[in-house]
């Protein structure tokens, strides 16, 4: 707790919450306002002051922006430019004691840029690397014959930068980015949470899902000689002390010929795992971490509640063969997130959906509701949309959790999905 807070801005906001804050543990000096017709008088029973004097006679000041959200904004920016250091202002109405005593502090940034980073086998980059939206940046590219440590380096002392210039309202390669927001972040970026993205690394998938664009990315995708594991192990020599998050996307990553050790590698580290599969291998050397409780969630992609429809859509017939596995998985207590992509006029029918929240409910899963990602965010269909309204119903008779993939539908088609979800 700083000894000498300062309130920002005497208004109606102020008045209203001044006793919430209070209780909160925030206990303010002086209020501070550009007004000078409120200079010298009481405010809640606390002094107005000049933000020059309120600086004089409280060196070691912590300034709180009292205005409403709609404000905060312009105050920061004013403040910034009348030379108060960004790690000085703070905002009332965010105040979180815990997360403060935690040392975070409330500023603009994301997730990705503080704890996150996506290791390829010829680039390390942060920001969430999808296969339609290139949002990729802090790239750093590496050769074989360099070090990935190395590169890991390079890539925290760019997001460093980055958080620099955020934090002085100067251009960051942050700017314009929808994930960019207010929240509280640590003090410095850190590497806690890593994608390994399967696509760069060895074998693909064993599936073609007719929704996939495996095919256009394998000829995009040059896969080099480095391996999955060559490239964990650097991870695991550069972050030793780490409690780390593995992070297995896209592609299979049960199809890798090192699976196996990898996941006894992730099991002696301790590290927490989680995966996308289609579910269709299962690996018995996933039970040791599930023991731990270090497996954080598969998520399956199942899109289908027969065998028929299953075949079409993932161009496999092995539907039993995918359910015994999230049967077995579910033994072990792995949280599991079964996906549905809808895939128009081949599984947007109630028989495939029942069928699908059927093995939803016996497993208590969670349900991801995505779309096909060929549709190049069209509209859906008014049928599809109706169909998804009532896997959204049904899951909430079910009590079964729901995860929107968004960046898959149209926004328009976000809009009325999360209505729904509010609403049901
Ligand atoms: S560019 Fe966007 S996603 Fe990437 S680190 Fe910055 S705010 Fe996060």
């Amino acid at each position: 707790m700083p000894s000498n807070i300062i309130f920002y801005g005497v208004d109606s906001h102020a008045k209203e919450c001044f006793n919430s804050w209070l209780l909160e543990g925030l206990d303010p000096v002086c209020f501070v306002d550009m007004d000078k017709q409120k200079h010298y008088k009481a405010f809640n029973g606390i002094e107005v002051l000049p933000l020059d004097e309120a600086i004089e006679r409280y060196p070691d000041y912590e300034l709180y922006i009292t205005f409403s959200e709609e404000n905060m904004p312009g105050c920061w920016e004013s403040l910034l430019a009348q030379g108060i250091p960004p790690e000085r202002i703070q905002f009332a109405d965010k105040y979180d004691a815990e997360k403060r005593s935690a040392g975070m502090l409330y500023k603009k940034g994301c997730e990705f840029l503080y704890n996150f980073v996506s290791v390829s086998t010829f680039k390390v980059m942060t920001c969430p690397d999808n296969w339609f939206f290139e949002r990729s940046k802090f790239d750093v590219p590496y050769e074989e014959s360099k070090d990935l440590k190395q590169a890991l380096e390079q890539n925290l002392s760019l997001r460093v930068k980055a958080i620099e210039a955020l934090a002085k309202n100067q251009k960051a390669p942050c700017d314009s980015c929808s994930f960019l927001q207010w929240g509280y972040f640590p003090p410095e970026p850190s590497i806690y949470h890593i994608s390994l993205p399967g696509r760069y690394y060895g074998p693909f998938c064993n599936f073609s899902c007719s929704y996939c664009n495996a095919a256009r990315l394998r000829s995009k995708t040059s896969i080099k000689k480095i391996n999955i594991m060559d490239n964990l192990r650097q991870i695991g020599e550069f972050l030793p002390d780490s409690k780390l998050k593995i992070n297995f996307c896209t592609g299979e990553f049960f199809i890798k010929p090192e699976a196996t050790e990898v996941l006894k590698f992730c099991h002696e580290k301790k590290y927490i795992v989680n995966f996308l599969s289609n579910g269709s291998i299962y690996n018995d050397a996933i039970s040791e971490i599930a023991r731990e409780g270090n497996v954080e969630y598969i998520n399956i992609s199942l899109d289908s509640g027969t065998p028929d429809t299953y075949a079409k859509v993932k161009g496999i017939d092995c539907f039993g063969l995918t359910v015994g596995n999230i049967e077995k998985y579910h033994a072990l207590q792995i949280p599991l997130t079964l996906k549905y992509v809808m895939y128009e006029g081949v599984n947007d029918n109630i028989g495939d959906i029942e069928g699908f929240l059927n093995i939803a409910g016996r497993f208590k899963t969670t349900v991801a509701i995505s779309n096909n990602q060929l549709n190049e965010n069209a509209l859906i269909k008014r049928e599809t949309m109706d169909l998804i309204e009532r896997m959204i119903q049904r899951c909430r008779q079910l009590n079964l959790n729901i995860i929107l993939y968004r960046d898959f539908f149209n926004p328009e088609d976000v809009c009325k999905i999360d209505k729904i979800i509010e609403q049901t």
